[in-house]
Parts: C-alpha cells; sequence; structure tokens
C-alpha cells in the first residue's frame, strides 16, 4: 500500500511532464488568440452543487463522485467536471455585471470513480471553456472552432466532429412523452439503469452504454430530439451549422448524441478519433446559471480530456515534446575550483542559461559521462590552472572544439551560443 498509488491515478514523470505542458501551452494560447482569460476554481465543493448543477440523474452524480464529509460536517465533493465550478464562480462573485461576455478558460484535475482503463482514469485533467452571457449561435460556433483550432494545432489527425441539438425547455417534454410512447411497451427488454432512466430521464438512454438498448432504441425508430425540436431551436441549429460551414469546421450530425451532463439545452457536440475514443464534448447549457441560483444566463462550453489527447497522439507516433536538455555542465577537476565553479554556476544560471554541476564527487571523467547524459550542450572544466588564469575551459560537446574563455566573459561567450 505504502508504494502503490491508488487505483486510477498516475505519476508524471520527467519525460512524460514536457508533453503535458506542450499540451496546456497550447491550449493557453489557442484561448489567448480567442481572447479567453483564465479561471481557477477550488478542486472540491459543496455536493449540493454537483447533484443540482450536473443533474441527479447522470452517472456522474448518481455513482462516480468522490463524496465526504469534512471536520465540520459539511458534505463536499472532489469536482467531476469543470462546469459546475465555473458557474457557480461566476455567480458568487457577480460577473455577471460584467458589460462584456465572460469567456473563461480553465486547465486542471478532476475526479471520478470509474472503472479504471485505457483512457478512463480517476483522477484525470480536463481543458476547457465556457462562454456566459450570449444566447448567440455564433458563440456556439466560436467555442466549437476554438475546440478544433486546438486539437488541430495538438497535430491530433482524424477528428471528427459530431453535432446535435438537444432541444429547450420547450421540445424536451415532447421529446419526453414521444419516447415514453415508443418504449414503455418493451420497457422491460431495457437494462435496470434505462428502466428508471425511463421514468426520470428518457432522453439518457441514447446515453446508454449498454449494446442492447442501443439495438432496441433503432428496434422501435426511438425518437431523437432533433425529431421534435421547436421552431426556434430548430433555427438556432441551422445557424450554428452555417457557421461552421462558413468557418470552414466541418462536422456530421448525429441526432443519437446527447452528453452525459443534464444541464446541457440545444447544441451539444463532441470531437471523436475514431477507433479511440471521444476526446472533447460540449455543449449549450441555458438553464444552469439559473438552477446554481444566479439571474438567467446562457451559456455554453466544452472540456477535453488531457489524457486522453495524449492517448490518441502518442498511438499515432506523435511525442509532443522532449524532455529540456541541459546547456551547461561545470565540471570541477579538483577542490581548490570548487568555490569558483559555485559562483560560476550562479552566474550562468541568473543569466537564464540551465547549468547543473557534480555533487557526487565523481572524477573528472565522470563528470564528462554525466553532462553527455544529461545532454549538456557545453561543459566547461575548472580545475588549478584556469583558476590561476582567471580562465576557465569551454568545450562544445556537439563540436569537440574547447576554448579558454576569461571567467568575467563567460556569460556574454555562452549567451551568444545556447
Ligand atoms: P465518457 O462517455 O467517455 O465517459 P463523458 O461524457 O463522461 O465521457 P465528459 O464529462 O463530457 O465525458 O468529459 C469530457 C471529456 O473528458 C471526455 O470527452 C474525455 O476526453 C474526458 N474524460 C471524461 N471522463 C474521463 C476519465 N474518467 N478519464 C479520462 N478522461 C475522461
Ligand atoms: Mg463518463
Amino acid at each position: 500500500m505504502l508504494t502503490q498509488r491508488p487505483r486510477g491515478t498516475a505519476d508524471l514523470l520527467p519525460g512524460e511532464v514536457e508533453s503535458w505542458r506542450r499540451l496546456e501551452d497550447t491550449f493557453r494560447e489557442v484561448c489567448r488568440t480567442y481572447h479567453y482569460q483564465e479561471i481557477r476554481t477550488p478542486i472540491f465543493e459543496h455536493t449540493e452543487l454537483f447533484a443540482r448543477g450536473v443533474g441527479e440523474t447522470t452517472d456522474i452524480v448518481e455513482k462516480e463522485m468522490y463524496t465526504f464529509e469534512d471536520h465540520g460536517e459539511r458534505s463536499l465533493t472532489l469536482r467531476p467536471e469543470g462546469t459546475a465550478g465555473v458557474v457557480r464562480a461566476f455567480v458568487e462573485n457577480k460577473l455577471y455585471g460584467n458589460p462584456d461576455l465572460t469567456k473563461l478558460f480553465y486547465i486542471g484535475p478532476m475526479f471520478r470513480y470509474e472503472k479504471p482503463q485505457k483512457g478512463r482514469w480517476r483522477q484525470f485533467h480536463q481543458y476547457g471553456v465556457e462562454v456566459l452571457g450570449s444566447e448567440a449561435p455564433d458563440v456556439d460556433a466560436e467555442v466549437i472552432a476554438l475546440g478544433a483550432t486546438f486539437l488541430e494545432r495538438l497535430g491530433l489527425g482524424r477528428v471528427q466532429l459530431e453535432m446535435n441539438s438537444v432541444g429547450c425547455a420547450e421540445c424536451r417534454p415532447r421529446h419526453r412523452e414521444a419516447m415514453v410512447a415508443a418504449l414503455r411497451p418493451v420497457a422491460d427488454r431495457l437494462c435496470a439503469d434505462c428502466q428508471s432512466r425511463l421514468e426520470r430521464n428518457p432522453l439518457r438512454i441514447f446515453d446508454c452504454k449498454n449494446e442492447s438498448c442501443q439495438a432496441l432504441l433503432r428496434e422501435v425508430n426511438a425518437p431523437t430530439v432533433l425529431d421534435c425540436l421547436c421552431d426556434a431551436c430548430a433555427e438556432h441549429f441551422d445557424a450554428v451549422k452555417r457557421l461552421l460551414q462558413e468557418t470552414g469546421v466541418s462536422y456530421t450530425v448525429n441526432p443519437r448524441l446527447v452528453r452525459g451532463l443534464d444541464y446541457y439545452t440545444r447544441t451539444a457536440w463532441e470531437f471523436i478519433v475514431p477507433g479511440y475514443s471521444t476526446v472533447a464534448g460540449g455543449g449549450r447549457y441555458n438553464g444552469l446559471v439559473a438552477e446554481v441560483g444566479g439571474p438567467e444566463t446562457p451559456g455554453v462550453g466544452f472540456a477535453g480530456g488531457l489524457e486522453r489527447a495524449l492517448l490518441v497522439l502518442q498511438e499515432q507516433g506523435i511525442h509532443p515534446a522532449q524532455k529540456s536538455a541541459l546547456a551547461v555542465y561545470i565540471a570541477v577537476a579538483d577542490d581548490t575550483a570548487a568555490t569558483t565553479a559555485a559562483r560560476l554556476l550562479q552566474q550562468v544560471r541568473e543569466a537564464g542559461i540551465s547549468a547543473d554541476r557534480d555533487y557526487q564527487n565523481k572524477g573528472l571523467k565522470a563528470q564528462f559521462k554525466a553532462a553527455d547524459r544529461l545532454g549538456a550542450r557545453f561543459v566547461l572544466v575548472l580545475g588549478e590552472n584556469e583558476v590561476a588564469a582567471g580562465t576557465v575551459s569551454v568545450k562544445d560537446l556537439t563540436t569537440g572544439e574547447q576554448v579558454a574563455v576569461a571567467q568575467d566573459q563567460l556569460v556574454s561567450y555562452l549567451s551568444t551560443r545556447v
């Protein structure tokens, strides 16, 4: 136990972390160009927020939350997703008072008690954006374009965008009735979960992972929300599709697409890499802000899994980033040079050049080997002679060339070369 991490968690070791950072940096950069600002919210929130915000009938709330009581007997939950917390922060900090749209992004760990498997963790990481304050289809299209741009920038090949509209408070009850009418006669052939979904939230049956339920939906030709859309929702969906075409984002419509969260209204979408999995998903949530106690405010956003994106990149043979190499290694030939070495090391580092040295009393030869292992570009050799002369021998490991440089010229010498 002591030497084993909890099931479904991962250690990101040096060598891997660089790829993560490259992803995060790329996302931040794309968000900057779309003019979204970063927000950081707590890792845990009151359980009630997710129960209300994510939805009581979702898998997340029914069986995946890490919920605990703190010493003050409050029920708290490790966040299973990012939107509820961002919306809570929007309301609590009265960001709705801002005359402009609130356009936010986040990156951080999420927690779900799931069965760990490839690309599915109990602690995983999401990047995502939320836009609060506009119903315009242009904003749906912008958020989708941001996601598509990011995935493309990463170099993820073959990403497909699947789109749907899940309607609004006007069309959903009509759809619900039609679902119940179609499925009630064959309800005993649904899985236990879906039998309860049929009563509580029949739309969720489309999201069931059991093939038998999916087959039954096809067999009875179950109505999709798309079949039941009200005029306003149909118009909105058409506008989103038109705008995507206009901006060169290709998509397919999948009328069976529903998302794992109850708060979605109108546009819903997923970015899928065929043969792998869903790498990101999102949608519009016009009721969520009011649901958590804020003024009626429309919103739209998406989130993607960092692990999933990295997995797909790996399987496509793309390594987003290398371990960062060392610029300078200082080799100390004898003890008399130790203090000079410490001073030069500090000067080089202060100049912003990465540098390291031996602390294990290695011989000179072993220090050269270490420099090589660490991928150093230059080895600086300091011994009795160099100290006496006020110089340092600088060996360029890429060319093998070695020159003596005055110690007070060292930083400028290196600066022009690394
Ligand atoms: P799935 O159907 O795969 O369970 P979901 O609908 O629960 O996904 P969302 O809640 O929409 O997923 O989360 C958005 C993205 O976060 C997913 O597309 C996926 O890339 C990632 N994700 C979700 N759950 C996990 C997990 N347990 N481990 C790793 N990544 C995850
Ligand atoms: Mg899930």
